[in-house]
């Protein structure tokens, strides 16, 4: 059985443009859970020489505001159980922001292994940002670009023992 990585993070640091940047155009896919948007998705990654499954979380289905944060956790909690590790994502360019410690304390919680991307760093970009990410206490922050595909080796490297 292959390894599951879950992508966390709140809503625009990037996880679905790395989902897909991952699966490529095999988009595997979509599995309506009640409760749980149907956005979620799942896919088989390849990375390198490395073949893993990865899930996207947090895309929103409605925009019903009052259970919004709710969706979103019970979806984030549900695809960090069933990882293997996490790939936690932050917006390097922004910093840590409020919204980001809800989700990195339930990665926190899950004891789980955790690669901490900084992500939109490309052209060595979001370098205060990538240092703040160190307070977030899970990990040396990887310098990451989901859109232009720098960081990846690093990325790879970081995945490569538990794949
Ligand atoms: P998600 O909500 O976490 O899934 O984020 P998305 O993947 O939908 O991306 C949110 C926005 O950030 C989009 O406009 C992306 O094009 C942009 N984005 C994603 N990755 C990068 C990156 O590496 N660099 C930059 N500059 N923008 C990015
Ligand atoms: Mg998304």
């Amino acid at each position: 059985m292959s390894a599951i990585i879950a992508i966390v993070g709140r809503p625009n640091v990037g996880k679905s443009t790395l989902f897909n940047r991952l699966v490529g155009k095999k988009l595997a896919l979509v599995d309506d859970q009640p409760g749980v948007t149907r956005d979620r998705r799942e896919g088989d990654a390849n990375l390198g020489h490395l073949r893993f499954t990865v899930i996207d979380t947090a895309g929103l289905e409605e925009a019903d505001k009052d259970s919004l944060a709710g969706r979103m956790r019970a979806q984030t909690e549900t695809a960090i159980d069933q990882a293997d590790v996490i790939l936690f994502m932050i917006d390097a360019r922004l910093g840590l922001t409020p919204m980001d410690q809800p989700f990195a304390e339930l990665v926190r919680r899950s004891g789980k292994p955790v690669i901490l991307l900084a992500n939109k760093a490309e052209g060595n970009k979001g370098k205060d940002g990538v240092m703040e990410a160190f307070a977030l206490g899970l990990g040396d922050p990887v310098p990451f670009s989901a859109e232009h595909g720098e960081g990846t080796s690093d990325l790879l490297e970081a995945l490569a023992p538990y794949v």
